[in-house]
């Protein structure tokens, strides 16, 4: 599955949606939040999916639990801290955290800003501690709507030295890409990298106006990209990476069955493809999972898996002289 001689990254997860189960317990505790679970098991049933949801929307809603729990901004900092040192655990040589400071800001109506620097903050302490290199990515949440996007985009620029790179995510279908133009616009004017939700709950439709109208060089999930076969080979020539996360795909019905994904047909087709965990503690699974389902479900040979393990490093938004440090270290150790 993973070759321990070569990098390992995670470039699509969500910090907001990999909280550690004791962390929402002790956090609940204090600030006396009054949590639907008597006890860590039962609180494990309501983070966790245990089945399949209907779609992305309740799949989301699976994510609401975690962030109820933040109620200062020493909350956000600890959950930012927290989830490199994950990070680390799972073994990842290089990880790319992402989270919407208006979803982990608001069930307390905390400052959005504030939320922004504390995480920036939480990051940055984690990765010396923990000695992994790691770079944010801002989210914008598109299910509160362009107003609510762009009061989200404006805090994020105020740090936009320590993130990489804007996302759009939440509900695809009735929030299109389209609507968040100038956001993306002003994104790529500060110097920052897209990478944007789209094939997930829409069509390959959804996937065009990310590329073409925010300008992303990377898409989240893309499933729905194996029903245009110009899209496939477009994404191919450029280079466009596809950030696949197998269990994620399958929990929200982007995907019936994992040996159904198209991640096989991806590779196939030559693009950039990079596995990815999503929402880790919401999805109760960890990186190496998903390079074990990738082998035994979808059937990916170990050389197709060193290939993605390899793209990884290439479809990061890390500057061109890390991603070759990283892969020199590796070079050779096996
Ligand atoms: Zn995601």
């Amino acid at each position: 599955m993973i070759n321990p001689s070569y990098p390992l990254t995670d470039l699509h997860r969500h910090l907001d949606g990999n909280i550690r189960l004791s962390t929402i317990w002790q956090l609940a505790e204090q600030y006396s939040i009054a949590l639907p679970a008597e006890n860590l098991a039962s609180l494990k049933s309501k983070v966790q999916i245990q089945q399949k949801t209907t779609d992305l929307l309740a799949f989301l809603q699976k994510m609401e639990l975690g962030v109820s729990v933040l109620a200062s901004e020493q909350a956000c900092y600890r959950v930012a801290y927290e989830n490199v040192e994950d990070a680390k655990r799972a073994g990842l040589s290089y990880v790319e955290l992402r989270f919407s400071p208006v979803f982990m800001a608001k069930a307390f109506g905390l400052d959005i800003q504030q939320v922004v620097e504390a995480v920036v903050a939480g990051c940055k302490a984690g990765s010396q501690a923990f000695a992994i290199p790691m770079n944010l990515i801002g989210v914008l949440s598109r299910t509160y709507g362009e107003q609510s996007c762009m009061q989200e985009l404006q805090a994020l620029l105020t740090t936009k030295d320590h993130i990489c790179g804007l996302d759009l995510a939440g509900d695809e279908k009735a929030f299109p890409a389209k609507r968040f133009v100038e956001h993306f616009t002003l994104a790529r004017d500060a110097g920052w990298q897209i990478t944007v939700h789209a094939g997930e709950a829409d069509g390959p439709d959804s996937i065009h106006q990310a590329i073409d109208l925010l300008g992303a060089t990377r898409i989240g999930h893309g499933v729905t990209a194996a029903q245009d076969e110009k899209l496939m080979d477009f994404m191919a020539r450029n280079e466009i990476a596809v950030e696949c996360c197998l269990t994620s795909n399958f929990q929200t019905g982007a995907c019936t069955n994992i040996d159904e994904h198209p991640v096989k047909m991806f590779l196939e087709r030559g693009m950039l493809v990079t596995l990815n965990t999503d929402d880790p503690g919401v999805s109760g699974i960890e990186i190496a999972d998903e390079y074990q389902l990738a082998k035994d479900s979808v059937g990916l040979t170990p050389k197709q898996l060193l290939g993605i393990q390899l793209n990884g490093v290439n479809a990061s938004f890390a500057t061109g002289s890390f991603k070759k440090m990283l892969l020199d270290c590796y070079t050779g150790v096996s």
